[in-house]
């Protein structure tokens, strides 16, 4: 007989071993009507249906999602043998990845299906974790910033992976809460907040605490509200957590080189997908990947940061350079106007020294400390010294033994008071004779105001000295010549005006007293002529003998009054005094200014002399009521021939010499004289001379 395979499988010992006790779930359902009619223990095990439920059922009861259209020809002909792949769902929910065989099989007399299931679930996961990861990976890679690497990294995982996700950072001991993506944005600031509110550090005694300074994952499959209120002390914290409806969680460290650098924290708020130990591997490798590009991230933000920087740095360089670009034209600007400033300087140096080496003129500079620096050719040719020579005080050797010592004390008291000075000298010329020099000294002062010496120029006036000499000896000879018969004039008046009779021409005594007045005036011009040409001479002698001032004042007054009715000439006080000095000199000097009180006032007004001794010295004065002196003649009044503007009137007569041989005497006998006047109210002029101690 020939073997029916049906009935020897049905009936098989061997066959029903191997289906009961299969440990692979194993089935057989009818080929049309797809319900079960025979399951094996392993089935109702994993399964999680009764044998009855099972016997209840069709295929159709427990496959989910997918597309099953080919389930209507599961009557397939032919003894072929097919493998598809489908979702089952088990009783309590689980879905299930699983690949089915089915064999042609005859189930008591029927045409059935025997299918053979194997769950692919696992594998299946793990193989789309791992496109899900090396996905993952290469976006992941192409974040170039932390929010980039952040967006990207929240596409990637919600929904596929978890509904949501929390990502802490270790910053040194503090751990930030880098990141929480939520479907609910209040729960997001909520959580931010909280964290700022209260801080953690490494030492956390919770779970990310823990992972973070061990490196453990955690995984809690189903998460239960008994174990947030056991894991949470914080009630805020806690509520807030509950009302999440955690379902699933995990938590990984991040890891960079095996150091820990923050931690992943992965939760499932959907039912059926609860983690499991492949997830676990997952989101391990996915928290590496993340750590990886988050550390990317950083890494590139700190590069852009430092090229940012490097840029800035440039920038400032550039600024900088560009500063000192600005500086250094500045500089060269400077310099140039420094240069032309310069060149100016040499130019007008030059231009000076042209014009002093080309004149005739004694030019000569000196600095601050006194010393000569610079005389031009002129000095040169008039001394026959070179600049060498004279520089220094080398000059002042040649200077005539007679002037040598006041104008030294003359140039070296003007340094120290640092003014402008004017004078004559002698200076030995290269011939061996001395040459009379005019020198005016002004100052010299630096643009900024500080005093550098002098530049003096100084005119030979040698020919112009001796010419006035000449001059003066003329007049000296003329006045002498003239005083001589005049003398006589006045002698034979005298003598005529006493033998004059009475009963004579009542007129003639007043023409003899006329005419001697006359003659007078005339002697007293040309004694002052006489005495001008002496001094100009140096012919001028100072013959000094003690006598009584007041004496001496009497003297002039009687002689003045004898020429002079016009005025009341009174001696208010005199002081008793004796004196050492040139009488007749002295006397001229108080006959000058006694004259001159009557020549310039009215008639008629009053002319008042005093004297006056002081423990040093005896001032005396002479005061009139006459028109006064303006202010810009009172210094000059006792230069040679100087004559006020307003006295130049013909009926005054005069030559300006009287104050200028008055000031000559008194200064030779170290005295001083001097004018106070008002326009108008009168003039007072004074002399002092010095009080001889009786020796
Ligand atoms: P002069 O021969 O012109 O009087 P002085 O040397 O004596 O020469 O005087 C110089 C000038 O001083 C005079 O011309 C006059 O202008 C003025 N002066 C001198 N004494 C007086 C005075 N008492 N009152 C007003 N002016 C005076």
């Amino acid at each position: 007989m020939s073997a029916d395979p049906e009935s020897s499988f049905q009936n098989s010992y061997n066959f029903s071993i191997l289906f009961y006790e299969s440990p692979q779930p194993m089935w057989i359902v009818d080929s049309v009507k797809l319900n079960f009619l025979e399951v094996n223990n392993a089935a109702i095990t994993i399964y999680g249906y009764s044998k009855e439920e099972f016997l209840n059922m069709t295929i159709r009861d427990i496959l989910v999602g997918g597309d099953h259209k080919d389930l209507n020809s599961m009557d397939l002909p032919g003894n072929a043998t097919y493998n598809i792949q489908s979702f089952h769902k088990y009783k309590n929910g689980n879905r299930r990845h699983v690949e089915v065989t089915m064999f042609p099989f005859i189930f008591n007399g029927s045409r059935t299906r025997l299918s053979y299931i194997r769950d692919i679930t696992a594998k299946e996961k793990r193989q789309s974790l791992l496109q899900y990861l090396n996905l993952a990976g290469e976006e992941l890679a192409l974040a170039l910033n932390t929010d980039t690497a952040l967006q990207k990294i929240s596409q990637l995982i919600v929904p596929t992976f978890a509904n949501w996700f929390t990502i802490n950072i270790l910053r040194g001991d503090d751990v930030d809460l880098l990141f929480v993506q939520n479907p609910d944005p209040e729960y997001v600031s909520w959580a931010i907040d909280f964290r700022q509110r209260n801080p953690i550090t490494i030492e956390y005694k919770g779970v990310i605490g823990h992972i973070l300074r061990t490196g453990e994952s955690s995984l809690i499959p189903v998460v239960t509200a008994e174990m947030i209120e056991q894991s949470i002390e914080d009630p805020e914290h806690r509520k807030k957590i509950l009302n999440l409806n955690l379902r699933s969680s995990i938590v990984v460290p991040m890891k960079i080189k095996s150091k820990i650098i923050g931690t992943i924290n992965f939760i499932s708020t959907v039912e059926g997908r609860e983690y499991d130990e492949i997830d676990l591997n997952f989101a391990k490798d996915m928290a590496t990947r993340i750590a990886l590009a988050l550390e990317n991230a950083r890494l590139y933000e700190e590069a852009q940061d430092a090229l940012a920087q490097a840029e800035e740095a440039d920038a400032e360089t550039q600024a900088t350079n560009e500063e000192i670009t600005a500086i250094n034209e500045e500089l060269s600007a400077t310099n140039d106007q420094l240069a032309a400033a310069y060149q100016r300087i040499q130019e007008s140096e030059e231009t000076f020294r042209a014009m002093a080496e080309d004149t005739n003129v004694l030019i000569a500079v000196s600095d601050e400390s006194s010393n000569g620096v610079y005389f031009n050719r002129a000095w040169q040719e008039l001394t026959g010294k070179s600049v060498a020579e004279l520089q220094d005080f080398g000059w002042a050797e040649l200077l005539h033994p007679e002037d040598k010592d006041s104008w030294i004390a003359k140039y070296l008291a003007a340094f120290e008071k640092q003014e402008s000075f004017n004078g004559e000298f002698r200076i030995l010329g290269k011939k061996g004779d001395y040459r009379w020099v005019l020198a005016r000294v002004p100052a010299r002062f630096r643009s900024d105001g500080t005093f550098a010496g002098y530049i003096s120029s100084c005119i030979d006036i040698t020919d112009m000295k001796n010419d006035e000499a000449r001059k003066n000896d003329f007049i000296g000879m003329v006045s002498h010549e003239l005083k001589t018969p005049l003398t006589s004039v006045m002698a034979m008046l005298q003598v005529t005006g006493k033998r004059l009779t009475a009963g004579q021409d009542p007129l003639l005594p007043g023409l003899i007293d006329k005419s001697l007045t006359q003659v007078r005036k005339m002697t007293s011009m040309i004694t002052g002529f006489l005495n001008l040409s002496r001094l100009e001479s140096g012919k001028m002698d100072i013959i000094k003998s003690r006598f009584n001032m007041k004496d001496l004042i009497h003297e002039v007054i009687a002689e003045t009054e004898m020429m002079v009715s016009s005025h009341k000439i009174r001696l208010e006080s005199c002081d008793e005094v004796e004196i050492l000095a040139d009488r007749n000199k002295i006397e001229t000097v108080i006959s000058n200014l006694l004259s001159n009180a009557v020549k310039y006032s009215s008639p008629g007004t009053e002319i008042s002399l005093n004297c006056k001794a002081g423990a040093d010295s005896v001032k005396i004065s002479v005061r009139d009521e006459g028109e006064g002196i303006d202010e810009q003649d009172k210094s000059r009044l006792f230069e040679r021939y100087y004559r006020a503007e307003t006295n130049k009137a013909p009926y005054k007569s005069g030559f300006g010499i009287g104050l200028y041989l008055s000031a000559e005497i008194i200064q030779r006998h170290d005295g001083n004289i001097w004018v106070e006047s008002e326009v108008g109210k009168g003039s007072t002029f004074y002399f002092s001379l010095p009080v001889m101690t009786k020796s």
